[in-house]
């Protein structure tokens, strides 16, 4: 069995952590050609001591000399690289066949685009990069031979239940992703301008990054992952549907004509989905402990209200409306994301600033990733101005904002 050597972009996320984690588990199978982060040298660092990649890749020049240096000194010899190109560069190199991408947001999409422009493996935790560029990113997917896997936790349940069945094609009926509701599904509503940062981070059943855990707790995250299945797996909108399942032991589903109903079941640590996408077609030990059904009290499901979860309204309406407002959508949802996790905006503002954008940007299809990259940067601006707003609302009311919190590397960076 030949070893397959990995690039991971994001080696210092929650996703990074899960990787690695297998990478050291089967040294037989995996070893590592490139590591990148974005600011934290000091996990880079440890990581790089650990498994000896061939390159590592971080934001800044001056970072990259000072991790260069202490590499030397610690005998490791890592040539490290920074910045956006280099981060293509690892991507599309000859010294790896698998490429995880695991960056979070905005920022992973051109090294997702090298990877499948490269004909890579490709092991997609990058949402982002789908909703923004879905009907490009699977069109050079196909036409560079590239695999593209994904690492979602539903999306890689649906895969596994789809069985090789032609996606979207004949047989099968609908996909039903599964949703925990995150930390605020009994919130009272007028209760939610008040949360905090920390507590919207604080997710029931998954540790994650922060960004995606204000995603899971708006439910954005979900509204993202319908535009990612209907990429992935060619589905009409109409044939996804978004089921609340707070216990996340039922990570999504695919009903066949016939009525059957193919569920994939485990337990909500992302080693699962990652190992199967790491040694597929075949299976491995992922560490995480067996499914103890009789430990598993009752499953239950109910309809997402879309009143308490307007993020995943304006989503479902992008989806519909044939996904020409992803970009903006994404975007919008970033910046907010970003100002809510820094102090600058209240939660219940981050769907105000995401609606605001849709109305305000003129909504086209993408055609090119010039198009694409241009839309990303307007929303930006115009999400600023509706952040500005926002704030200026809440200086002269009663509730003050959240100022408890810093992020680790930072998201919604500019392309
Ligand atoms: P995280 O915040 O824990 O890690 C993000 C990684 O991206 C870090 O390594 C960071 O250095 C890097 N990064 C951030 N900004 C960057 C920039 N501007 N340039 C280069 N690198 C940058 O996030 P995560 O939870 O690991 O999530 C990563 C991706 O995987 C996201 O798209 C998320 O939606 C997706 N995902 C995560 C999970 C999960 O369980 N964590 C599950 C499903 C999907
Ligand atoms: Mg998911």
């Amino acid at each position: 069995m030949p070893t397959q050597r990995l690039t991971l972009l994001g080696a210092t996320g929650s996703i990074g952590d899960s990787t690695l984690d297998l990478v050291a588990r089967h040294p037989d199978r995996f070893t590592v050609h490139a590591l990148t982060a974005h600011r934290n040298l000091d996990k880079l660092f440890t990581r790089c001591v650990a498994f000896r990649p061939d390159v590592a890749v971080v934001g800044e020049a001056q970072d990259a000399m000072q991790l260069q240096a202490r590499l030397r000194v610690a005998g490791v010899r890592t040539e490290v690289m920074h910045g956006p190109q280099a981060l293509c560069e690892v991507a599309q190199s000859a010294g790896c066949d698998t490429v995880v991408a695991a960056i979070v947001g905005a920022a992973g999409l051109l090294s997702s685009l090298a990877a499948a422009r490269a004909g890579k493996k490709i092991l997609l935790a990058n949402k982002e990069a789908l909703v923004m560029s879905g009907a490009l990113f699977m069109r050079t997917v196909a036409a560079h031979g590239a695999t593209l896997l994904p690492l979602d936790s539903e999306h890689n349940a649906i895969f596994q239940c789809l069985a090789g069945a032609p996606a979207g094609g004949a047989g099968v009926e609908r996909i039903v992703l599964t949703a925990s509701g995150g930390p605020f599904l009994h919130r009272p509503l007028e209760a939610l301008d008040r949360v905090t940062p920390d507590e919207a981070c604080a997710h029931p059943t998954w540790r994650m990054g922060r960004k995606i855990s204000v995603d899971s707790a708006t439910m954005m995250n979900k509204g993202l992952e319908t535009i990612e299945a209907r990429w992935l797996f060619a589905m009409p909108p109409e044939r996804i549907e978004v089921v609340i399942h707070p216990q996340s032991v039922i990570h999504s589903m695919v009903a066949y004509a016939d009525q059957s109903v193919l569920a994939q079941l485990g337990r909500p640590d992302m080693r699962t989905p990652i190992a199967h996408a790491m040694a597929w077609p075949e299976r491995i030990d992922s560490g995480v402990a067996p499914l103890d059904f009789l430990q598993l009290a009752h499953l239950s499901f109910a309809a997402p209200e879309l009143k308490r979860f307007p993020c995943l309204r304006l989503a479902l309406e992008v989806l519909r409306e044939g996904c020409a407002a992803s970009v903006t959508l994404n975007a919008a949802n970033e910046a907010a994301v970003d100002a809510f996790l820094n102090g600058r905006l209240r939660y219940t503002d981050i769907a105000h600033v995401v609606e605001d954008c849709l109305q305000r940007a003129p909504s086209s299809a993408h055609e090119s990733l010039d198009d694409i990259l241009a839309t990303d940067t307007q929303t930006r601006v115009l999400a600023g101005q509706a952040i500005q707003r926002a704030a200026l609302r809440s200086a002269s009311a009663t509730v003050p904002l959240s100022l408890s919190t810093t992020l680790d590397e930072g998201i919604g960076a500019r392309l």
